[in-house]
């Protein structure tokens, strides 16, 4: 969501500041939080549980420096790193407040959910997941298996720092310091926003303590928490992890409640994804599947829709809405072109078929090996990348932080 784009070099342009957006409002960006949309959507989206809201002294441990993991958070339940408090110098560790942090609910809750999802989760905030730290686990996958797993994916990723304090720095109706004064004000006071639909987003956010999955049993995960200076509140989406192949992803633009292009969301070649027919086919599914069940239900004009379909291509399921917004990576599109399009147009002849939506997949093997690696200016260097190989998240932060007792960087 909202942060620097991944890829703007696969762009005919990479001026992110590209005339031709429609105003983006925090109704809009709101719009895209997780718990807004997957409670209207979940009967099309792949299972999830929603923690809120998280409480100010886990922020603060996501915005504190160093690596360092809870007490408690690992996979037994016990901390990783006391195991090590010896051989790490018992008086330092005394001393060093760091290491004593504990969120014993926190992690209750998160193992509940892991039993619920078979033992393996996808963890995201508001909006972004923690894709940039994606190298701390072997395989680049964000398959977090304990409470450990989730905090330090969460606490490494610069995505997540975004979700945490730069969520609305692009709307054109946020203004920092007055939202810090409102924040302050008593709670009970009413929204001093006049926008309608924000308004009715924030009432949305209250009501839905927690979003979840279609179990009945669910219990609501809220948790008291601080007034934060925040406009909203904080929350730990856990999705049950399933494997999805990358070449089933497709990234759908919709402008003005028009679905006016989609793109191939991995960038790699696909053999099976060149056939005309075969285009014209996802073509049609897709644009269906917008019509049917998103474009008369989904609150903003414009945004992103994330989908993913089904190996035996019989299913769609949505898997995030994303800001129609420069910091949203267009993929195989520029911004500059989908800002230009104008779908509404009547077109020359009616008897022409509409060319919308739009198609883009990576044509050529030679296209792919063209395109960046996701997230490179995010990598790590490489002795720190040696040293995850192999190993948990756990592990390897129980490494890391041996290495930097040795004072390795
Ligand atoms: P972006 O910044 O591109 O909008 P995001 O941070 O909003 O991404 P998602 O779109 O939710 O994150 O997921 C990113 C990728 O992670 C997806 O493209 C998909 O490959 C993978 N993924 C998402 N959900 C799951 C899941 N439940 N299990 C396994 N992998 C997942
Ligand atoms: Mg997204």
């Amino acid at each position: 969501m909202s942060r620097p784009s991944s890829s703007e070099e696969l762009q005919d342009s990479t001026d992110s500041s590209a005339a031709g957006f429609p105003p983006l409002t925090r109704a809009a960006v709101l719009a895209c939080q997780f718990s807004s949309w997957y409670p209207t959507f979940r009967k099309h989206s792949p299972k999830a549980t929603v923690i809120k809201p998280l409480e100010d002294r886990f922020i603060d441990y996501l915005e504190s420096d160093g690596l360092f993991l809870p007490e408690g958070s690992g996979p037994m339940g016990v901390s990783e790193l006391s195991d090590d408090e010896d051989s790490r110098n018992g008086s330092e560790s005394e001393d060093d407040q760091s290491w004593q942090v504990t969120f014993p609910e926190l992690d209750a809750d998160i193992r509940r959910i892991l039993t619920k999802y078979d033992g393996a989760v996808f963890p995201k905030l508001n909006w972004s997941s923690p894709q940039d730290a994606a190298w701390m686990i072997p395989g680049q996958a964000l398959k977090c298996q304990c409470p450990a797993d989730v905090y330090l994916l969460l606490k490494s990723s610069d995505f997540i720092s975004h979700d945490l304090d730069h969520a609305f720095d692009e709307c054109v109706d946020y203004e920092p310091e007055k939202e810090e004064e409102s924040v302050q004000e008593e709670a009970s006071a009413p929204p001093q926003d006049d926008l309608a639909q924000l308004a009715a987003q924030l009432a949305l956010q209250e009501q839905e303590t927690s979003a979840t999955d279609s179990s009945d049993d669910e219990e609501a995960l809220e948790r008291p928490t601080r007034r934060r200076k925040s406009p909203y509140k904080f929350e730990l989406v856990l999705k049950k992890w399933f494997d999805m192949p990358k070449s089933q992803e497709w990234r759908c633009f919709v402008k003005d409640r028009k679905l006016v292009a989609i793109s191939q969301r991995d960038t790699n070649y696909y053999d099976f994804l060149q056939p005309e027919d075969v285009q014209a086919d996802l073509r049609a599914k897709i644009s269906a599947f917008f019509k049917d069940e998103i474009r008369d239900v989904f609150p903003s004009q414009s945004y992103v829709i994330d989908l993913y379909l089904t190996r035996g291509n019989d299913r769609l399921f949505i898997i995030d809405f994303n800001p129609y917004a420069p910091q949203t990576d267009a993929l195989l599109f520029a911004w500059e072109s989908l800002n230009a399009l104008s779908p509404s147009a009547p077109s020359s002849s009616s008897s022409t078929p509409s060319p919308y939506p739009l198609l883009r997949v990576i044509d050529s093997p030679t296209m792919s090996s063209q395109t960046m690696p996701s997230f490179s200016h995010n990598r790590y260097p490489k002795d720190v990348v040696e040293l995850s190989d192999g190993t948990s998240i756990a592990d390897f932060a129980k490494e890391w932080a041996k290495k930097l007792e040795e004072g390795v960087k």
